[in-house]
Formats: C-alpha cells, structure tokens, sequence
C-alpha cells in the first residue's frame, strides 16, 4: 500500500473513498512528481453527497438553528483553520506550486471569507418598508437549500471558501467539488468542518472530474443554487445544466483585465502593483492586469522600471522563502501559457524579457511583450499566465476604447494622480471591479463578479444574501381604516 497522502470525499462528516474505488494521482507542478491520491468521485459518490447536503438541510439543524449558533460554529472552523494555516498553506504550495508566502495570504483570507460572513447573516437579516396604505412591510432572507460550488485550482482554497462561506453562513448546506488539480486543502478544510462540530452534510466535499462529478452536481434538481469558477466556456456548459432545472447560478469566469498607467501616475507605485497584478501566483489569476496600457509621456521610463522590476522576481521552490515566482499549476496549462508565448513570437511581438524557461521544468518565466496586433490571440484571449501584453495611448478616451475593447469585463486598474481623471475613467471602464492605483484589495462587502464573458450575478455582502438564499416579501395591514 501507498505511503502517499490520500484525500476522499467528505461525506456525512466522514472522509470516504469513491464508491468503486476511482482514484486519480495528484501532481506537484514544481518537482513535476505526483505527491498523493485523490477520490476520483463517480455519479454514485455524486448522489451520495447530495443525498446528505439534502437530508442535512430538509430534517438537520443547521438551517433551523439561531443566527448567533450558525456564526459560532463558523467561527470555530475559522479558529482551526487558523491554527492549521501552515497546514492548509502547504498544501496550495504543493500542488500548485504557489509561493508558501502566497499561500499564507490566501489562508488569511479564506478564514475572513468565513468570519465575514458568519457575522454578515446575524447583521444583515432583512429591511422593513413602511407603506402610506396603513400596511407594513419587510423582507426576510431563508436559506434557499442544498448548494453546489464548483472552484478553480487557482486559489484552491481561497476561491472554496469564498463561496461555502455565505452559502453554509446563510443556512444552507453545500457541496464543494474542487478542481481536479487541486483536491488537497479544501478536502483538509472538509475534515476541519468535522472537527468543528458542524452538522453532518452541512459541507460535503466532492473530489473529481468536471464530469462526471461537478456535471452531475449541477444537473441534479435537488440542487437549489449553483456557483462556479472556472473558464467561459465551462461556465457556459454549466449554466445550461443549472437551467435544466431553473437552479439559479452565480458564475464567475475569466478576464483579460486592463491596467492603464497615465502620465501622471506615481510610477512606483504604479510599477509595483503592474508587477503584482500580472505576475503574483504567476499570472494564474483571472482578475490579472494581464492588458497594459501606458501613455505616451511616462512609457519608457516606465517600462524600463517595469521590465528590471520583472527580471528582479525570483525564480524557485515554492517553499523556498526568497521564492517569488515558481511554475505553472500543471503540464497542461504550463504548455497552454507556452503555446500563446511561441504565437506571440510567430506574430513578430517584441519579447521585453521573459519566455518560456525552457529547463525541463514548467516554468514560463514573467513576460513583458509589446508590438503585438489588437486582433492577436495572445492580446484578445485569456492566457491565464505570467505573460503581460504592453500598448502605449495618448488621450484618456483612447485608453478608455482600447479598455473596453474586449469580451470580457472582470476588472480593470488604473494609474493616475489626478483626482477627477480616477473618478471619470473609472465609471467608464466596462469592468465589475476597478482598483485606482492599487490592485487586489477586496472589501467583501462590495459587488464582485463581472460583465460579458466575465461571468453572471455578483457575490460580496448583500449580493451574496441575494443569491444564497429565498428573498421573502411579508405584507401586514396593520390600519382597518
Ligand atoms: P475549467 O473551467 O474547466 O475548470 C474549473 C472547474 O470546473 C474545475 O473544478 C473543473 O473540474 C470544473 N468543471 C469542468 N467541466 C465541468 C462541467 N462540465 N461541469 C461542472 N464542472 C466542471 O478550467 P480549467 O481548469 O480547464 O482551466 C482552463 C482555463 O480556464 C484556464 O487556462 C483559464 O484561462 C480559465 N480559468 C479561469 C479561472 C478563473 O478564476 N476565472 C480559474 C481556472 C481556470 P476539473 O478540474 O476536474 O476539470
């Protein structure tokens, strides 16, 4: 028998294998070896894990319980996670090779998903509308039911929790299907909810494929609500297996965000979150500035900065604590980044640095490219990688067109110290989140989603209220005139 780790699924409380005994190997993309197993869930595992979150849900007491014991408990898997967080951590930087410094952050950030909305629900219950017609009125939000959260291996457990964090707060129950490449923290998480003491089935972890375990997931009408991460095109297929039964879904997809530095921009700080914004966990982000746009007058003392801040990353093992930058999360995408970097070469695009490591390893060093056609593939389509696609401009209404110029319409930044010029572009980006002179800084009571192929719905805050649970409208007369 294997000494390797193996992560089941969670089940009713308990870590099962698949019914059948499906495996699937689980790689680490830095030593390029498979380090451990994974359930390999069928549509057997899939019902079974639907079958609890149904029961846990219809006849357990999580949905019944008051506002203040729902928030205890997830405030209690909030404490373990914390006091597990270089465990949790470990596990994001060996399976997707993810700087353990990042890693760290991504922990730090999944246990306020939980503690954000653990204390959301008991704040935010409902409003009342006063009504002249000698009637009263207000709104209750109920829990809508079993939910199905499909995540991305990108954030592994970041991108988990921010959608099981309002979906069990609000009282539902839910089933998490992690990506394939990345079964391992959130399968931790799944035994630290044990641990915790929630209810059996409140969260179920479901490992596997896309299909048969997420396809059959949304396609299930005992499932109430659906939330996604991941590509287009699978948000697409997804939506319509949600529609099959009228589940409503919440989908957030892929971008090709804009970053647009002004003349007058504080090139420092612009240079410094253009650097994190396409080249943190190596560009493997959706909301990644990964569309550059500076203007004229500060182009070359910008790039110049831009391009040494680049080759000044460090390259290496993610566990290695002067890594800054490592490989892609598998040999799949790694040769899915390279493709678009061998295209921007064929398409005569300048390479300022970077490329493909070309060592054996799956490592596509930062790149900076400029010249490249507005038509291009490597320009239009989501590449997903550490690869930054540079175009100068000149009036702010250019930048503004060649911004909105795109399907997609996730997020955008823009570099500027002049107050009116921040406030004006900003509300004519076409994006679901712009940063002004920063990037990645979330208040999770804000709207957060995206236009176009970006996706569908908004989560954060009241917005995740909305879709989480079943509005309610109750109507009293409370004057017999
Ligand atoms: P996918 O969209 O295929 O995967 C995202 C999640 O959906 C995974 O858990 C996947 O499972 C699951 N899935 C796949 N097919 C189905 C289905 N039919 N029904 C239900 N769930 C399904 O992304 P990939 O991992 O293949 O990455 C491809 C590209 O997508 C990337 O190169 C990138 O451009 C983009 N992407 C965008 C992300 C974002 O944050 N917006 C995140 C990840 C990828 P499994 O892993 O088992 O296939």
């Amino acid at each position: 028998m294997s000494d390797q780790p193996f992560f089941g699924h969670i089940i009713d409380g308990e870590e099962v294998p698949s019914a059948g005994g499906e495996t699937f190997e689980v790689w680490n993309p830095w030593t390029r070896e498979v380090w451990a197993s994974a359930a390999d869930g069928q549509e057997e595992d899939a019902h079974r894990a639907i079958a609890s979150s149904r029961r846990a849900f219809d006849e357990g007491p999580w949905p019944r319980m008051s506002r203040a014991e729902r928030a205890g408990a997830i405030h209690a898997l909030a404490d373990l996670m914390e006091a597990r967080s270089d465990d949790l951590a470990t596990l994001d930087s060996t399976n997707m090779a993810k700087p353990f410094a990042q890693a760290k952050h991504d922990v730090a950030r999944s246990v306020h998903n939980f503690r954000f909305f653990a204390d959301h629900q008991r704040d935010h219950t409902g409003e009342v509308f006063p009504m002249d017609s000698g009637h009263h009125s207000y709104s209750e939000f109920g829990p809508a039911g079993v939910v199905a959260a499909i995540s991305p291996w990108n954030f592994p457990l970041m991108m988990a929790t921010w959608k099981i964090a309002p979906a069990i707060a609000w009282g539902n129950t839910c089933i998490i299907k992690p990506s394939e490449d990345t079964p391992a923290s959130v399968t931790l998480l799944g035994r630290l909810a044990t641990e915790a003491g929630l209810p059996d089935g409140v969260l179920n972890v479901l490992n596997g494929h896309g299909a048969p375990a997420g396809s059959t997931l949304t396609g299930d009408d005992r499932v109430d609500r659906v939330t996604f991460t991941g590509s287009s095109q699978t948000g697409k297929l997804v939506m319509a297996s949600a529609a099959t039964h009228l589940a409503p879904v919440s989908l957030e997809l892929g971008g090709k965000g804009a970053n647009i530095v002004f003349d007058d921009a504080d090139l420092d700080n612009a240079v410094h979150w253009a650097i994190e914004a396409i080249f943190r966990n190596a560009g493997q982000i959706c909301l990644a500035g990964s569309r550059l746009f500076v203007q004229d007058g500060i182009y070359d003392a910008f790039m110049e900065r831009f391009v040494a801040a680049a080759e000044a990353l460090t390259i290496g093992d993610p566990f290695d604590p002067t890594t800054t930058f490592s490989a892609l999360a598998s040999r799949k995408h790694f040769e899915k980044v390279s493709s678009y970097v061998q295209q921007a070469k064929d398409l005569d695009g300048t390479l300022r640095t970077g490329g493909v490591a070309d060592d054996g390893t799956w490592v596509v060093r930062p790149t900076i490219i400029e010249g490249l056609g507005l038509d291009s593939a490597p320009y239009c389509e989501e590449i997903f990688g550490p690869v930054c696609v540079v175009n100068r401009f000149d009036t702010e209404d250019k930048a503004v067109h060649l911004a909105n110029d795109t399907r997609y319409g996730l997020n955008a930044m823009l570099f500027t110290e002049n107050l009116s010029r921040a406030h004006r572009v900003a509300s004519r980006l076409k994006a679901g989140t712009v940063w002004v002179n920063c990037f990645f800084i979330r208040d999770l009571r804000t709207p957060f989603g995206g236009v176009g192929d970006s996706g569908v719905g908004r989560e954060g805050g009241d917005f995740s209220r909305e879709f989480f649970t079943e509005p309610k409208a109750v109507v009293m007369q409370i004057d017999r005139g």
